[in-house]
């Protein structure tokens, strides 16, 4: 079993795995085929009580309702933007704690279908103190336990199915085109590889096939720059995506804004990230958040050429979002162009991210802030 909030309650079943759930199932005297049954209960039919599992018999759900919680969230705010792209919403955890989750919804552009992207917390707070960003500026509270990470995608996938049923009936898409959820993005609050073995977990939980059913390589992992993690990671039998947190193409800057960057330098994070693609055969993607005055020169930009020249990665470059107290603004438009022109010289891939929920503050850690605030 996985840990869970030290908080007295029921055991929840959205922190075991499958195996788990079913031995489970066992002691309570049941049958192995019940476990499968209470699982697609819970991940494909997203079921949101023991009352509606009807496929169970009713004195299964009873004892289920003796000894267990489903561990759903109970939701503070739920926000759409102005533009309808993106919802984001906070939950309060058992022992109060808040976290928050986004979903951004992307139209078709060429090459890709209509995408739905989900960005979970896997911390509430985080201890790694980004100047830049709201939650680090909270401090860190606690991990978040299996359940806690898998139920936020639960609670995004539940509006996406509502929303392809809509289209459906509006004649927008055949029935055979249900989508749901199509990628989920470890980027909310908290630095997922601190929480290593309840991260792995989630993803394994969202990837199995008797569920959710999300393709590994639709998953994305951040860290800021955790080296042994990302190591460990490297050998884990998973097709998921890393993406590292950089923001700045040397140590000094980088330090300034990043204290991880004293204990793992850049020299190391980039072998550790090398390693990872010589045993993956997969690329990564470097996420370098544009502050303006802080790294966003042209000068700089030739910098993290150097750096990444010819390393299989990909750069996402994304304009700040301010935040009401933080030091940063974003660059303008031309200046970003310019950033991403200088990469370009070297031979390094990027791309300029598509800014989503300024409206709702879809920033990490900024909907927590505004909630504390007026608390
Ligand atoms: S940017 Fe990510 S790692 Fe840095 S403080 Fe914020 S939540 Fe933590």
């Amino acid at each position: 079993m996985t840990s869970a909030p030290n908080v007295m309650s029921p055991r929840s079943l959205l922190d075991c795995s499958r195996a788990e759930l079913e031995a489970l199932v066992v002691e309570m005297g049941e049958a192995p085929y019940r476990g499968r049954q209470l699982w697609r209960a819970l991940y494909h039919e997203l079921r949101e009580s023991f009352d509606d599992m009807t496929s169970l018999s009713r004195g299964f759900r009873a004892a289920l309702h003796q000894r267990c919680a489903i561990g759903q969230l109970e939701t503070v705010y739920h926000l759409t933007s102005r533009d309808g792209s993106t919802d984001k919403a906070l939950f309060r955890l058992p022992d109060g704690e808040l976290i928050e989750t986004v979903l951004m919804r992307y139209a078709p552009d060429g090459h890709r279908k209509v995408r739905r992207t989900v960005c979970v917390s896997t911390q509430a707070g985080c201890a790694m103190g980004c100047t830049f960003c709201a939650t680090g500026q909270q401090g860190f509270r606690r991990h978040l336990s299996v359940g806690e990470i898998v139920s936020q995608v639960m609670f995004m996938e539940r509006l996406a199915r509502k929303e392809d049923e809509l289209e459906i009936a509006g004649g927008m898409r055949s029935k055979g085109d249900r989508q749901g959820v199509t990628n989920v993005v470890f980027m909310g609050m908290g630095e997922p590889l601190a929480n290593y073995d309840n991260t792995l977990n989630a993803v394994r939980t969202l990837n199995d096939e008797q569920g959710l059913h999300i393709g590994a390589r639709r998953i994305t992992v951040s860290t800021v720059g955790l080296v042994p993690q990302i190591v460990r990671l490297a050998n884990e039998p998973l097709q998921v995506n890393l993406a590292v947190s950089l923001h700045a193409p040397d140590d000094v800057t980088r330090a300034e804004t990043m204290p991880v960057n004293q204990k793992y330098p850049l020299r190391p994070l980039i072998e550790a990230c090398k390693t990872y693609i010589d045993k993956t055969g997969r690329r990564v993607f470097f996420e370098y958040v544009l502050l303006h005055g802080q790294n966003d020169s042209v000068d700089q930009a030739r910098e993290l050429g150097r750096l990444l020249a010819g390393v299989l990665c990909h750069v996402n470059l994304s304009p700040v979002n301010p935040t009401a107290d933080g030091p940063f603004g974003r660059p303008t438009r031309v200046g970003r162009l310019a950033f991403q022109d200088a990469l370009r010289d070297y031979g390094v891939p990027s791309t300029i991210r598509m800014e989503k929920g300024i409206d709702i503050d879809a920033g990490c850690g900024q909907l927590r802030a505004r909630a504390v605030g007026v608390e």
